[in-house]
């Protein structure tokens, strides 16, 4: 989720500033034509009787024009200019406004929701009594539906975190290998369940990068967990590779692949491509994208229609960066 420049406080540039700038700009602009007119006017056409009778006239009605020319185009660049600065200022405001209104959203749903998956895991667990068959299932579509609302709370709540700088990152060790050990445990039974192989490729030599854990750990959460959600046979590899001042995780399935002209909007907000027969938000890849770049890092994806998907993530070795991970209180 790449933010645009924006002229306005905060992004460094105010319309003060850039019109001040623009006036700098445009007065430099001028002396050019100016100059060569003077040039022209001493140099090359300096007799007399081109100031005379008519030709003074033209010459003059001529210099005339071009300073009116000159005034009006700088007033229409400025109107235009003001129109898109103010136009920029209303949609920055109106952004601001619906991230706002989203992030108090997912606040409000977040307590309910938690008191409600809390009494449904009680009734599934038989705490208040044996449940019937029908009552069984009853809860576990309840279960289903208000952990999927949960997640999609978080990921609305961590968009909000992320795009008003914030996330809180904490700074650590992390050796890949672990984390891509311990997040592939995660999916194994599932994996199991779905008949799906999984093969990971690690180095011997610790993999160390320096970063926070746990979003680390998401962003691959979200890579495997979408791998495993559009692989239907086949299975699914986690490769390490070191490159150079970098190590490369490369998270490879054997799913439906994605046509080269998505492969960009996957990474935007709720954008889904392809069947979208899977529960999803489309928020995970931009949340992870958002959380590798906070890592000073890289998240792309290279695919085919038909070939699976290959999803890259590229870290710099603990050393290699300059000034840490940003960490902002929350
Ligand atoms: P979600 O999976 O919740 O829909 P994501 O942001 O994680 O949201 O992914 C966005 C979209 O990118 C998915 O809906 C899917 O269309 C596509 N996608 C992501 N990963 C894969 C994959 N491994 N194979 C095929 N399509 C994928």
């Amino acid at each position: 989720m790449s933010q645009p420049r924006r002229l306005s406080a905060g992004s460094g540039v105010t319309p003060a500033r850039f019109f001040s700038q623009f006036n700098i700009a445009f007065g430099l602009m001028s002396i050019i034509p100016m100059l060569i007119f003077c040039y022209l006017l001493t140099v090359k056409f300096v007799t007399v009787s081109l100031l005379e009778g008519f030709n003074g006239v033209y010459l003059l009605l001529a210099v005339v024009f071009a300073f009116l020319g000159l005034v009006a185009g700088r007033q229409t660049i400025r109107h235009i200019i003001e129109r898109l600065v103010e136009t920029n200022a209303k949609l920055e405001r109106l952004n601001n406004q619906q991230a706002a209104f989203v992030s108090n959203v997912a606040h409000e749903f977040r307590s309910p929701l938690t008191v409600i998956t809390g009494a449904m895991d009680n009734l599934a667990d038989g705490l208040h009594g044996q449940l019937t068959e029908d009552q069984r299932e009853a809860v576990a579509m309840c279960q289903r539906e208000s952990h999927r609302l949960k997640r999609l709370v978080g990921d609305l709540l961590d968009v909000a975190r992320i795009e008003a700088g914030k996330v809180r990152l904490v700074q650590e060790q992390v050796v890949l290998q672990d984390l891509l050990h311990a997040t592939a445990q995660l999916f194994s039974e599932r994996l199991k369940t779905q008949g799906l192989s999984l093969a990971l490729e690690l180095p011997e030599a610790p993999a160390i990068v320096l970063g926070d854990r746990d979003r680390l750990q998401q962003v691959f959460v979200n890579l495997l967990g979408n791998a495993a959600k559009f692989t239907k046979e086949g299975g699914l590899r986690v490769r390490l590779a070191r490159d150079g001042d970098a190590y490369q995780v490369e998270v490879a399935d054997t799913g439906p692949g994605i046509a080269p002209e998505d492969l960009e909007r996957i990474f935007d907000k709720f954008e889904r491509v392809g069947s979208q027969a899977e529960e999803g938000s489309g928020l995970g890849l931009p949340i992870a994208k958002d959380l590798v770049e906070l890592h000073h890092g890289r998240l792309w994806a290279e695919s085919q229609r038909g070939q699976g998907s290959r999803f890259f993530v590229r870290l710099l070795k603990a050393g290699n960066r300059a000034g840490g991970v940003p960490n902002v209180p929350a």
